[in-house]
């Protein structure tokens, strides 16, 4: 028989069973809070139940392994001997938390109950010991609060309501005649006890346990099951965060903040998270426990009025952060409580950081030599660079609402970035405003972890308690939301869906500004403008030097050209567009779409004659009218690009996009064209197709009309030869659309190279150009070696790979494929991130087949999954030359293909910077 695994891990007395590497086992916090413990660190003894229980829990109907118990017991025993008191001693009790604590951080979805161990028993025991009734008391009242909520699912009914304990102290407090929790003598926290206790029995029927070793099963029991409440689910969700992981339980023995003025409680970063910059950061209330702090039911003060209030106590932390920072390597987020004069640390993980701080950190970190280049590219993920990229408020506009009086609040600057929306007062109208497509501003007196879907719909967050580290900054800052919290000046009322501020009345459904980098809260509806990076790098109105956001990004961007192999091209086809992509880095275009053109100034009414004509001398006339048009675009393009290469493709949609529908603009064309409505009408209907996805489209048009590839082949190669003439650089690279048959493309191949050949000698001048073809439909790619043989390059298309490979039209998948995803079908949706599995195989053929007739191939791809981060790591893995992806995208695909290669090449490769693309197989990933 296998021996029993081992469950529960011991903590305390300066040594661990446990460490940080352990986190899959025993949960972030457990196992930090065992890492805490080697390195020296005061951590309160205690022991975490690993997340295997968790897993045991649910698989085995809800029942703990044998052997839990036992272990349990054994150490539980030891924390006692560390602590010097008794679990459940009438004189001398030891008082425990249990604490939740997953793989990865889920802040505030599950359940931590506090001061488990008190009884009608104990409590006097306690009173004897400590000789501070009220503080007995006050934690006596805060755990039959937490367990009743926590354990016995005493909650609010109504999404307006509140919570049926503090009812309890609202209305205690209104018979005192009271208004401050700390105006409860010791005597009103005991009956305070005594009223809590009878809701539970009479909301369930049952008797609050009094055994201490009921309550910590029932606690333990809680934990294990917050792991299945919906908003742990509703974050898994949105953080992909596999069910399976479970979490683990930690049970910890107490100290206490809240013995008195020389006591306290605070969580702290090792540096601002809002903005990176590296000063401590944090906040801590006297005489408060725990919660009282995140919970933002009190405006806690900022960490820096430690170091006035109590040096000694703020010396010793500057210290702990300083020793964390050194050890973890990273900015850290820290729990910790003093208890009469001694510090205690009660957790510590890494910090959930914005963007912006998150690259702020990891270039100074680099700088600070904490950290390697490489680890600092692999710390930013590339989405997160959207942030940087995102509007802030126009700071004219916002100047003159503030003198125009609509300054409505100033609140902590918890989230940065610029939200206009529209007030809704809780996060389920958020969720269903946002559905309407409304934009919103989720307004709470504090946010809670139930929030959270709503506080993902909203476009920024605003509330009038809590600090810096209050859920909801922590939470929007980890969702780039932006946010302003501990406005405390607003008078919110759930009830009615109102709020007063500055002698002002608003509703829901107002518009209000939050501005999360100021903090500033103003009536109305307040322009935008674009953002640092983009003012540097687009508008040129900003002098790198004044923008260190933009040095930051642009050191970030250095590095991550160091170590990518994939070039960066983008999809363009407007000249200010590619110029746009080019100062975002991009190297190239990788497909510039014809057909947007086509609906440019004047250029409409020739293409819809040349579409509408029956015969080709009618269609060439057409077409002659469009050369002109189109040569000046490309023109455009090739100056731009300036000798970077350019591909473009050739028409590809069908034919009848192009022409009007409704009766009215046909008879507009009509008369235009000199020809009948009837005609008209006719050539519109005969258009019509089935199936316009698989119908008369891409390379089928150019080798029914070979007059149109003539033609856009001449107005590329003649604006190649006019810019090339002018001194610029060009390299156009004519990509032939939807080929399946290699004889497609030999049939548009030879038009292509017959009219570069004959631009060159009329116009007497040389350039290079290639023709190739995208790779996106199966025949395809799977008769690559045959297309190969023609196409100097593959492009492939992914969005109509994936439609033809799943045998799935995209633009009828919106009713089944959601669900799809939901029931993991597929594992995301495949237009979005590449289906490597399936389409990555088709890929994958035509690569190998393409270089097998053409080793030198020219590979990309130019699908939407250009600029997502994991298809760009499949490219990368495929040994692909170049992704393409939107102007705005190139950034992001700049980190996550220095990322790809950070991950996926062997380091031995590091030394050789092997220009060419690794040949050998490619290390499979996931
Ligand atoms: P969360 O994961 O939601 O942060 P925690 O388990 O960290 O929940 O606990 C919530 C609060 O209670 C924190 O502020 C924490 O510091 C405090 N706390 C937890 N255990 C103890 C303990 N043993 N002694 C004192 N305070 C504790
Ligand atoms: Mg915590
Ligand atoms: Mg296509």
């Amino acid at each position: 028989m296998a021996k029993n695994p081992k469950y529960v891990y011991f903590f305390g007395g300066g040594k661990a069973e446990g460490k940080a590497a352990m986190k899959n086992l025993l949960g972030g916090k457990g196992a930090n809070l065992a890492e805490m413990t080697n390195i020296g660190l005061p951590v309160p003894s205690g022991f975490t139940m690993s997340t295997e229980v968790c897993t045991y829990y649910y698989s085995h109907g809800e029942t703990y392994p044998k052997s839990l118990k036992k272990e349990v017991e054994t150490a539980l025993a030891k924390v006692e001997k560390v602590m010097g008191a008794r679990f459940g001693d009438s004189s001398n009790p030891l008082l425990v938390s249990v604490r939740s604590g997953a793989r990865a951080s889920m802040p505030g979805m599950m359940d931590t109950i506090l001061n488990l161990g008190l009884n009608n028993k104990t409590v006097e025991g306690l009173v004897k010991k400590t000789n501070n009734e009220r503080f007995v008391y006050d934690s006596y009242r805060r755990f039959v609060q937490m367990y009743g909520d926590v354990v016995l699912g005493l909650k609010p009914v109504h999404k307006d309501d509140i919570d049926p304990f503090e009812a309890i102290i609202e209305q205690k407090k209104k018979e005192l005649g009271i208004h401050l929790d700390t105006q409860l003598t010791a005597g009103d926290l005991k009956d305070l006890v005594v009223r809590f206790k009878t809701a539970v029995k009479e909301r369930t029927g049952k008797d609050f346990p009094e055994n201490p070793m009921d309550q910590l099963w029932g606690a333990v029991g809680a934990v294990f099951g917050s792991w299945m409440n919906d908003r742990a689910i509703a974050y898994r969700k949105l953080y992909d965060i596999p069910e399976s992981w479970g979490t683990a339980v930690n049970v910890q023995s107490m100290v206490f903040g809240n013995m008195g003025e020389d006591s306290g409680t605070g969580v702290a970063f090792t540096r601002d998270a809002a903005t990176g910059e590296n000063v401590f950061y944090g906040e801590y209330l006297m005489n408060a426990q725990g919660e009282d702090v995140v919970a933002g039911t009190r405006t806690p003060l900022p960490i820096s009025k430690l170091a006035e209030q109590d040096p000694k106590m703020y010396g010793q932390l500057d210290k702990i952060r300083k020793v964390l920072e050194k050890h973890y390597r990273d900015m850290m987020d820290v729990e910790f409580t003093i208890q009469q004069g001694t510090l205690y640390m009660l957790q510590c993980r890494v910090g959930k950081r914005t963007a912006f701080a998150e690259i702020r950190i990891a270039v100074d970190m680099v700088k600070e030599k904490l950290i390697s280049d490489r680890e600092a590219l692999l710390r930013v993920q590339p989405d997160q660079l959207n942030q940087l990229l995102r509007p802030i408020f126009d700071l004219k506009e916002k100047d003159g609402a503030v003198k125009g009086g609509r300054l409505l609040a100033k609140g902590l600057n918890a989230g940065p970035g610029a939200a206009a929306g529209r007030l809704v007062f809780n996060a389920l109208d958020a969720e269903a405003w946002a559905k309407r497509g409304e934009k919103v501003i989720l307004t709470r007196i504090e946010t809670s972890p139930e929030d959270i879907k709503g506080m993902n719909a909203a476009e920024g967050i605003l509330t009038a308690r809590g600090g810096m580290t209050s859920h909801a900054a922590l939470v929007a800052r980890q969702m780039g939301r932006v946010c302003v919290a501990g406005c405390s000046t607003l008078d919110i009322d759930y009830s009615t869906h109102t709020m007063k501020v500055a002698g002002k009345a608003l509703k829901e459904g107002d518009w209000i500004s939050i501005d999360g980098t100021t903090g500033e809260v103003i009536e109305g509806k307040v322009n935008t403008k674009p953002s640092e990076v983009l003012q540097v790098l687009i508008d040129k109105t900003l002098d790198p030097k004044d923008a260190p956001v933009y040095q930051e990004f642009d050191q970030i961007m250095k590095w991550a050209d160091k170590y990518r192999r994939l070039k960066i091209r983008t999809n363009a086809d407007q000249p200010d567009q590619s110029a746009n992509a080019v100062a975002f880095g991009a190297e190239g275009i990788g497909l510039c779409r014809t057909e947007h053109m086509f609906f440019g100034e004047g250029k409409i009414g020739p293409m819809r004659e040349m579409i509408l004509a029956d015969t080709v001398d009618a269609r060439k006339k057409a077409l002659a009218k469009l050369l002109p048009l189109q040569r000046k675009d490309f023109a455009g393009i090739f100056e731009v690009m300036n000798g970077r290469p350019v591909t473009i493709r050739t028409i590809d949609p069908p034919l009848h996009e192009f022409v009007p529908h409704e009766e009215k603009a046909q008879r507009e064309l009509a008369g235009q064209m000199g020809i009948s409505y009837e005609k008209v009408k006719q050539r519109v209907d005969s258009l019509h197709e089935f199936n316009p996805m698989l119908g008369f489209r891409g390379c089928r048009l150019g080798i029914i009309y070979p007059e149109i590839t003539e033609m856009q082949s001449r107005a590329i190669f003649e604006a190649a030869a006019e810019v090339k003439k002018r001194g610029i650089p060009v390299e156009p690279e004519v990509m032939i659309p939807l080929v399946g048959h290699v004889k497609e493309l030999q049939h548009q191949a030879q038009i292509v190279r017959r009219e570069a050949e004959a631009v060159m000698k009329e116009q007497d001048v040389k350039f290079p150009y290639l023709v190739g073809t995208m790779i996106e439909i199966p025949r395809g790619a799977i008769t690559a070696d045959e297309i190969g043989s023609v196409a100097e390059f593959f492009s492939f298309g992914t969005n109509d790979l994936t439609q033809t490979t799943l045998g799935v039209s995209r633009d009828d998948a919106g009713r089944f494929l959601l669900p799809y995803v939901e029931k993991e079908i597929y594992p995301k949706d495949p237009f979005e991130v590449l289906d490597r599995v399936g389409v990555g195989s088709v890929m994958r053929i035509a690569v190998e087949k393409g270089r097998s007739v053409r080793p030198a191939i020219k590979l990309g791809i130019c699908g939407e999954h250009g600029g997502e981060p994991s298809s760009i790591e499949f490219c990368h893995i495929l040994g692909l030359n170049y992704v393409s992806c939107s102007p705005f995208r190139v950034p992001i695909a700049r980190l996550a293909a220095a990322r790809a290669a950070l991950l996926n090449d062997a380091p031995a490769a590091k030394s050789a910077k092997a220009k060419k693309p690794a040949r050998r197989k490619p290390a499979r990933k996931r």
